[in-house]
């Protein structure tokens, strides 16, 4: 009995959008195109199931996959009327590949596929083109002979270049059908030397091998780091679409070209593209000539600009989104080759999501789930000083690729931008970027270069990571191996510095200071619409009235952490912090505490004013108190003048502060129990600028919190304390206030014992700074010695400082926020670590029934987003 094998290959139309899984974003769109009527070249897609099983199998296919693929082959013959290898009418295709998530550029393709010695004859019979058919065999042999059979590139190149060194000439068009013939016979030699083998004549085999070729770049090294660096799964597979080859080459009525639905940097409803004609499908994103605006297009092919604007309409009604499209022109015939969702900027998300719903195309929801949290960053992005700017030297202008400022010393390759990003901000600058290059624009602050369009590889790439990029500068000349750049006469080195305006295209000589970014309409609107799906308080991490009044800007609901030793360090009053260290006894400390009394009094008064009717969660002294002395005997000499000390005393102090493991040493709430004064000056601060404000009419939520602790008695000693002191000022004031006292929980300890410690505290605010650190027993201070190792090797997927470590210290908090709650239902609890800002993070604080995150004022919108997305995310599991 013949088992019916599973289905492995879809013929473009028998798949729809929502297969993406299987079909991969570019299969599962092609079918789509083509059941919506556009004019897409016939063709199938082998899943991504196969891509898996290849794998699993040990690079086999599964049974019955190859029947599958004759099939198809048969039905694209019928439907065009040819047949594949026929020495009349030739069937020719193109290989890609394609995964569910895009990633441009990583996996490889093949073009021209089909051709021989034999169809090349058929391919000039039919298209009375000589020229142009054997300039389609020579990229085919190369493109085959370098992605499939995996000869040096460059081989290639230099082979081509013999040829127009010979004819004296400089640009490829210069070679006539004869040369490029000849060209046909180099490269198969060099295939056969550098392989051994014969470039295959047969195409069937062609077609397996480059099949194989395919399935095979999912797992190339350029793939595994762009799946790493965009955290792409890798067990997802790519598919394989074999597709009628359409040619963009075939003359002056030909041509190829990339286009967004809406402007892609803006997203402004506005055709957005660029073409070439007499181009090849890939010529336009690798950059190598610079492409023409669509709108010339226009007057150039009417009616294949009607065409493409009346698609453009049609596939934004369908997918209600931003469409992003590769087309071909062939002999005025007009093409579809993909569509995708268009990447975009974070400005134009907004106005693309808020244009949306304004014409009733998505709802409220569906714009909040389409931009991603981090992708706001961007919007809070620096630009260049405009009258800085005006007044610097405008060394050259590019194509404004993707948006924001940057500024840094110029490298010339990948590898030194990874290194030299480590000290400071670098540009990377190339002719061209390719995708060998992704780690060092990572790495770099901006990317500047000479070649290519909007649609290249750095436009594209920059734009995705939010990057400041000036792409297609032509009037500079990159010399990469000898490391400087030719623009206009002058000479910019290796470790010179430039600044880039990513909005503008503008590059200029040395440093420009950069300015803070303004925040338009959109954004208000859509942060309106944000807030009504989060279920999370945000709340910020500020130390200074105007922090504060930044993060109220950015819709902070109060402050979760202030964080008073940035207070002492201030010019006015570091000078009697160091006296309240160096006292000998409690009289002569308390006399320092005094005096700074006033002065934390007001920091707190103008922080209550701008946090009117928020709460304000300050927290007493956290630091060790060496951190507050100097280290080099030079200051120390001063300081102690200062003082009034001899500069041995002063040292002898320093030492005897001396700790060998400060970060598990006398700090947190170990301060305040040794030195109860330096709480009581700051609860007497706090309290204080309470009753004064309170007087004033101002509403004021003072909640104080007890920072490093790890036994319930701690607690238990310090809020007596502050009760103490508050009682007495209510009294002496003959005022009442309300007041909370809390606790930070950062040791793993405090995790543990929650239940004895909520008896106390009033509220819980996980520092996972420090429950990092102690949970993995990584210091935060040295971690960085050997966390790269770590994420390398694959020990860790994320830097646990960054991104919380959900089995593990994630797994604390859990415990700690049941145990918590289960003796005081109403515990107040938030989070006030780096993790507060970071959005994954953010999702397991909402899961884990956390009433707020706390994080740095730039980060607040991207921790709202985050919020309302973890809340949706979570309705969505319930209702399916
Ligand atoms: C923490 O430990 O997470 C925290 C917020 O405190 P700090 O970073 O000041 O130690
Ligand atoms: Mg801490």
């Amino acid at each position: 009995m013949e088992m019916v094998s599973k289905k492995y290959v879809y013929f473009f139309g028998e798949g729809k959008k929502e297969m993406k899984n299987l079909l991969g974003g570019k299969g599962a769109n092609l079918s789509e195109m083509t059941n919506i009527g556009l004019p897409v070249p016939y063709g199938f897609t082998i899943t991504t199931e196969v891509c898996n099983l290849f794998y699993e199998l040990g690079k086999k296919y599964p049974k019955g996959m190859d029947d599958q693929i004759d099939e198809n082959l048969k039905k694209l013959e019928e439907k065009m009327g040819m047949v594949f290898g026929d020495e009349e009418n030739p069937l020719l295709v193109s290989v890609r590949s394609g995964a569910a998530i895009s990633m441009p550029g990583m996996m490889d393709t093949v073009l021209n596929l089909g051709l021989n010695d034999k169809t090349i004859k058929a391919l000039i019979e039919k298209t009375k083109n000589e020229r142009f058919a054997w300039d389609s065999y020579r990229r085919f042999v190369q493109m085959f002979g370098d992605v499939v059979m995996g000869v040096e590139h460059d081989s290639f190149e230099e082979a081509l270049q013999a040829r127009k060194d010979k004819k004296k000439v400089k640009y490829d068009t210069e070679l006539d059908a004869e040369d490029l013939k000849g060209l046909v016979e180099d490269y198969k030699k060099i295939i056969k030397k550098a392989k051994g083998k014969s470039f295959p004549q047969d195409p069937r085999e062609q077609l397996k091998m480059s099949i194989d070729a395919v399935f095979g770049s999912w797992n190339n090294k350029r793939a595994i780091s762009y799946r790493n660096l965009h955290d792409i799964p890798h067990n997802i597979g790519t598919a394989v679409n074999v597709q009628v080859m359409v040619f963009g080459n075939m003359g002056k009525s030909s041509g190829t070209g990339v286009a967004f639905t809406r402007d892609p940097a803006t997203g402004k409803d506005e055709f957005y593209g660029e073409y070439l004609m007499n181009a090849q499908g890939e010529d336009v994103v690798a950059g190598i000539r610079t492409p023409k605006h669509i709108s010339k297009l226009e007057k150039e092919m009417p009616d294949i600009y009607k065409q493409l604007i009346d698609i453009r309409r049609k596939l934004e009604d369908h997918y209600r989104d931003m469409q992003d499209v590769e087309f071909t022109i062939q002999e005025g015939k007009l093409y579809m080759l993909q569509t995708r969702t268009g990447k975009r900027t974070a400005s134009a998300a907004l106005r693309i999501a808020v244009d949306m719903v304004d014409k009733k195309y998505i709802d409220k929801k569906t714009a909040v789930t389409r931009v991603e949290p981090q992708m706001l960053d961007q919007l809070l992005h620096k630009q260049l000083d405009i009258k800085a700017k005006h007044k610097s030297e405008l060394l050259a202008k590019g194509l404004p690729a993707s948006p924001g400022a940057a500024l840094g010393r110029v490298v010339f390759d990948a590898d030194s931008a990874v290194e030299e990003a480590k000290n400071g901000n670098v540009i990377l600058v190339r002719t061209e970027t390719s995708p060998e290059d992704i780690q060092g624009m990572a790495a770099a602050q901006g990317i500047l270069t000479a070649r290519g369009g909007m649609t290249s590889h750095a436009a594209v790439v920059a734009r995705g990571m939010g990057k400041c990029c000036v792409a297609g500068a032509e009037d500079i000349k990159v010399f990469e191996s000898k490391k400087y750049f030719k623009v206009n006469g002058k000479q910019i080195k290796k470790y010179d510095w430039i600044t880039l305006d990513g909005s503008t295209g503008e590059i200029f000589v040395g440093k420009i200071p950069v300015v803070d970014p303004v925040l338009g309409e959109d954004f208000k609107k859509f942060m309106s619409w944000v807030d009504d799906y989060r279920k999370l308080g945000v709340r910020t991490n500020a130390d200074t009235p105007n922090d504060s009044k930044v993060a109220i800007s950015f819709g902070a609901e109060g402050i979760g952490l202030c964080r008073t030793e940035h207070m002492f360090f201030e010019a006015d009053r570091i000078k009697a912090v160091r006296k309240m260290i160096v006292a000998g006894n409690r009289e002569e400390r308390e006399k320092a505490l005094a005096k700074l009394l006033p002065m934390q009094k007001k920091d707190f008064i103008e922080i209550f004013k701008v946090m009117n009717d928020l709460p304000v969660t300050i927290r007493l002294l956290d630091p060790p108190l060496h951190e507050f002395l100097p280290n080099e005997d030079e200051d120390i000499k001063e300081i102690a003048g200062e003082l009034g000390l001899k500069f041995d005393e002063l040292k002898a102090t320093i030492n005897a502060l001396h700790e060998i493991n400060p970060m598990l040493g006398h700090r947190g709430c170990r301060l305040s129990i040794t030195y109860p004064e330096i709480l009581e000056m700051q609860v007497r601060a706090i309290f204080e600028a309470t009753v004064d404000l309170i007087r004033k009419k101002y509403k004021v939520k003072p909640e104080v919190m007890i920072p490093l602790v790890g036994t319930v008695r701690e607690v238990k000693v310090l809020k007596e304390q502050i009760i103490k002191i508050a009682d007495s000022i209510m009294k002496k004031e003959n005022l009442k206030f309300d007041y909370k006292v809390g606790t930070m929980i950062e040791i793993p300890r405090a995790c543990v014992t929650a239940d004895e410690i909520a008896k106390e505290a009033e509220f819980f605010s996980f520092g996972t700074n420090d429950l990092t650190q102690m949970t993995f027993g990584f210091s935060r201070d040295d971690s960085g010695k050997f966390l790269p190792d770590y994420l390398e090797k694959g020990i860790l997927d994320k830097d646990p400082f960054a991104t919380l470590d959900k089995d593990g210290v994630g797994q604390l908090i859990k415990m700690a926020v049941e145990k918590g709650r289960k003796v005081r239902k109403n515990l107040k609890i938030g989070i006030c670590g780096e993790h507060g800002g970071d959005p994954s993070s953010v999702e397991f604080c909402h899961m884990v029934g956390m009433d707020y995150v706390s994080c740095s004022p730039y980060r607040i919108p991207i921790a709202r987003l985050a919020a309302a997305h973890a809340a949706l995310k979570e309705k969505e599991k319930k209702n399916s």
